[in-house]
């Protein structure tokens, strides 16, 4: 279980809410023998991580729930749209050979494939173009479609997933990126948008983000 680094104080104004809640802030300033404006910055805290609960003319009580659920909750309510990179595609018309430069070039490790307007048609990963060069082919001849991992074989996430959610599906396909899209009907078809990328990048910046507030 993963646990917020409570102060002493904090621990301190826990117990006394666990024990005498509902109880104002007066009262447990008297306890710690603190002023009530030194407490407000610890209230507010514990209140905004769902430790403590406040009533109006109540007073703070204990919601019995644990940091974790705090953090579930935070990371719950990130959207993938507010940590996502931009996409880098390619047209399906394109060489192997175009793809290993794009890739080489952009910085990336998984390039998406669209056809006109951007819709996914597949994409292609570090593994996939090494796959391609192991054989006698012209990787100037070799369409990217021959290698790519195409539709509707490709985990896709959208904008307003949770970060979460995306992540676990990172998690559970083994794969290092998610193509976000935006589903649109296009002449009674199901078309995906590319708007984004979605990587493991992102969610090592999120936790370190996460940290530093
Ligand atoms: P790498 O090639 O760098 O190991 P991945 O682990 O992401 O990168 O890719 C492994 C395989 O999974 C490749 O064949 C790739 O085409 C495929 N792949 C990558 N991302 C996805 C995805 N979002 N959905 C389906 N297949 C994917």
């Amino acid at each position: 279980m993963i646990d917020i680094d409570l102060t002493p104080r904090q621990q301190s104004i826990l117990e006394i809410t666990q024990s005498e809640g509902p109880i104002t802030g007066k009262q447990i300033a008297d306890k710690l023998e603190v002023t009530r404006a030194a407490l407000r910055a610890d209230l507010a805290l514990l209140t905004m991580a769902g430790l403590l609960g406040a009533r109006p003319r109540v007073g703070y009580y204990y919601t019995h729930k644990d940091s974790s659920d705090y953090i579930a909750g935070v990371l719950g309510s990130i959207c993938v749209e507010e940590v996502q990179s931009t996409p880098v595609v390619v047209r399906e018309t394109c060489s192997v050979y175009d793809v290993i430069v794009t890739m080489f070039v952009e910085d990336v490790g998984t390039v998406f494939v669209v056809s006109e307007g951007g819709f996914l048609e597949g994409l292609i990963s570090r593994k996939d173009l090494l796959k391609a060069s192991m054989g006698q082919k012209d990787l100037n001849e070799l369409p990217v479609k021959i290698v790519m991992t195409r539709m509707p074989n490709i985990i896709i996430t959208t904008p307003e997933e949770s970060a979460l959610r995306a992540a676990q599906k990172l998690l559970n396909h083994q794969v290092d990126c998610l193509p976000v899209v935006n589903i649109v009907n296009i002449d009674n078809t199901e078309k995906q948008q590319i708007v984004g990328r979605f990587t493991k990048t992102n969610i090592t910046r999120l936790f370190v983000h996460l940290a530093d507030m």
